[in-house]
């Protein structure tokens, strides 16, 4: 999927609302930064990247062989 299409073709899966590209901010362990991603603004609904949610999981796994 191209990603032009996966900005403009995205429905919120709760109120049915086409989704808008929206900054947002992530907290992870080791501080916050701002991404653009499909979100919803009526529910708060926010589509996590694949390659984000995976950035978060591998970061954590590496912060625990640290120990
Ligand atoms: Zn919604």
């Amino acid at each position: 999927m191209k990603p032009s299409e996966m900005a403009t073709s995205w429905i919120c899966g709760i109120c049915g609302k086409p989704l808008e590209i929206l900054t947002v901010n992530f907290a992870y362990m080791r501080g916050n930064f701002e991404v653009d991603i499909p979100a919803c603004r009526a529910c708060d609904l926010v589509l996590v990247p694949d390659e984000l949610a995976t950035g978060g999981f591998v970061e954590a796994e590496r912060i625990l062989e640290d120990k």
